[in-house]
């Protein structure tokens, strides 16, 4: 296996991330839970080695209630990677966060339906574990030194970001109803999207430190007056952003914490509760 990469870092994210780097190695992982969204792909940035892991697979034919969000985790833990960056594209809930609004959330509503959410949920694994029933905190379910980077290297690319809000996650692949984006608005919540869980809650029950970064590519039905959101407007604003958006996070990869060094609730995760599987 990939173990011996010396991977420190993951980013799950498109091409648009790692296409420039010098030197891809594709690699590809399997897990207990199946194969990742795709094979990751190990590339350095200012000396450190990071696995980009496309969300949607490289054609982007996933669709975010099938991506095998256990897989992709683990793949990326198994590989060595401690810290993890989940760029994400979302739907604004407030006219003041427009196209190009890079928020930086430190809360999560989860409004998924279908998605396993655990790596605790009693089933044996193909080599006959059983994982134990472990419950853990996701209170705050961010990296805090992961979102204080991520904010400084946003500044320092002069992207002005919103620190902090409340990212929720829908079930999708549909764009939310009126009545629903206002509900969503009406609960004081920021900004929609469908990926960012159970990303957050998979890294924290493998004491990975997960940062979400969203950029906002709409707004949100509720939250503008016009025709709602459309696929290519997405589309077209997520292209017009990825240049910067990638300099962030190269930025943000070069200032992360070495993984020995990390000193966060992430790392604590389990308490030392035996999950009754041996993380990757
Ligand atoms: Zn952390």
């Amino acid at each position: 296996m990939a173990n011996k990469a010396n991977v420190e870092l993951g980013v799950i994210g498109g091409s648009g991330f790692y296409s420039f780097l010098d030197d891809v190695t594709e690699v590809q992982v399997d897990t207990p839970y199946g194969p990742p969204s795709d094979s990751l792909f190990l590339g350095e940035i200012a000396g450190r080695r990071v696995a980009f892991l496309p969300r949607h697979g490289r054609g982007h034919h996933l669709p975010p209630h099938r991506i095998n969000y256990r897989a992709n985790l683990w793949a990326l833990r198994s590989v060595g990677a401690r810290q993890v960056l989940g760029p994400c594209a979302v739907g604004g809930l407030r006219p003041e966060y427009g196209p190009g609004t890079l928020l930086v959330p430190d809360q999560l509503v989860d409004r998924t339906k279908s998605r396993v959410g655990t790596y605790f949920d009693g089933l044996p694994l193909p080599d006959g574990t059983v994982p134990n029933v472990v419950h853990v905190s996701l209170a705050d379910p961010y990296c805090p030194a992961g979102r204080a980077v991520a904010l400084k290297a946003a500044r320092g690319r002069d992207w002005e970001p919103v620190d902090g809000g409340t990212l929720v996650v829908v079930e999708g692949p549909r764009f939310s109803t009126r009545a629903e984006s206002l509900w969503h608005q009406a609960q004081g919540w920021s900004v929609v999207g469908m990926t960012g869980h159970p990303e957050a809650a998979l890294a924290r029950e493998l004491e990975l430190c997960y940062t979400s970064m969203t950029l906002v590519t709409d707004l949100d039905a509720g939250a503008e007056t016009g025709e709602g959101v459309s696929h290519d407007e997405v589309l077209r604003v997520f292209a017009a952003n990825v240049d910067r958006l990638r300099g962030v996070l190269f930025d943000a990869v070069a200032a992360l914490p070495a993984n020995e060094e990390r000193d966060c609730l992430c790392t604590k995760a389990l308490g030392g509760m035996d999950p009754g599987f041996e993380l990757p």
